[in-house]
């Protein structure tokens, strides 16, 4: 196994589950840090800013500090940075999505947007929807942070981020740029700003579908673990596989 020099953690179902730490997890993040490697955590939540992530692991007793927390906010907001400088945008979004706009020197408009960014909002009425259509027929630039139709709660399924940004596509006939696992660019972003090269990282995740596809086409290591929502038994049925399959992080030799 080799020594990787950057270890970039999915969140819920690799290091938590819900309100509850997963004890191998925490651990082996310890004995990482300890040996001086580097800790990212790689998150499709858009909503939470990345010091609100890094309290939220706090809680659980895992040191984290925002540098360390890539979200699909974060990274919307660069690759429309890099693609294009900065922008009037037209957002569906919460905190995160906001700060991570803001803070790369965007503008929020609330209409006739250069870009419409659509992330999760637990507020979302009909007039923002009908704005966001509006502005991406008139040809601006549709971006979704990240494209999960569903994700689960206490009380079962509930619509995410896809879901509304499926709303915009059937009304407008246009698809988005999905920015969130499983595309690379969360993963570029963390190897960009701290210069990391491709070898010296490596991806950990529980969803083959999202996180290790994610690494699988970055072209980094993987490492599947068996606590959330792939199954191991499963993984057999996909074409190309993770680098390491473990039942749980305690299984990786530290
Ligand atoms: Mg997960």
């Amino acid at each position: 196994m080799k020594d990787y020099k950057a270890w970039c953690f999915d969140l819920d179902g690799t290091v938590y589950r819900g309100e509850s730490p997963i004890a191998e997890a925490v651990e082996l993040i310890g004995w990482l840090r300890k040996e001086g490697n580097r800790v990212f955590f790689v998150t499709n939540n858009s909503a939470l800013t990345p010091s609100r992530q890094a309290d939220k692991l706090e809680r659980m007793g895992i040191v984290a500090s925002p540098e360390e927390i890539m979200t699909s906010s974060l990274a919307t907001a660069g690759f429309l940075l890099e693609q294009h400088g900065r922008m009037d945008v037209e957002m569906i979004g919460e905190e995160g999505l906001r700060e991570a706009l803001e803070g790369a020197g965007h503008r929020i408009v609330t209409e006739g947007g250069e870009a419409v960014v659509v992330g999760i909002d637990r507020q979302i009425g009909y007039e923002r929807l009908a704005s966001a259509c509006l502005s991406v027929s008139a040809g601006a630039r549709f971006i979704a942070t990240n494209g999960d139709r569903a994700f689960p709660t206490e009380r079962g399924f509930v619509p995410g981020n896809g879901a509304f940004a499926g709303l915009i596509e059937s009304t407008t006939g246009v698809r988005p740029t999905v920015i969130g696992k499983p595309e690379v660019h969360m993963l570029a972003e963390i190897s960009s700003r701290h210069d990391l090269r491709k070898e010296e990282m490596i991806l950990v995740g529980d969803n083959y579908e999202t996180d290790i596809r994610a690494g699988l086409r970055f072209g980094i290591d993987t490492l599947h673990v068996d606590t959330g929502v792939t199954r191991t038994a499963d993984l057999a049925g996909f074409n190309e596989q993770p680098t390491y399959q473990l039942s749980t992080l305690a299984d990786w030799p530290f």
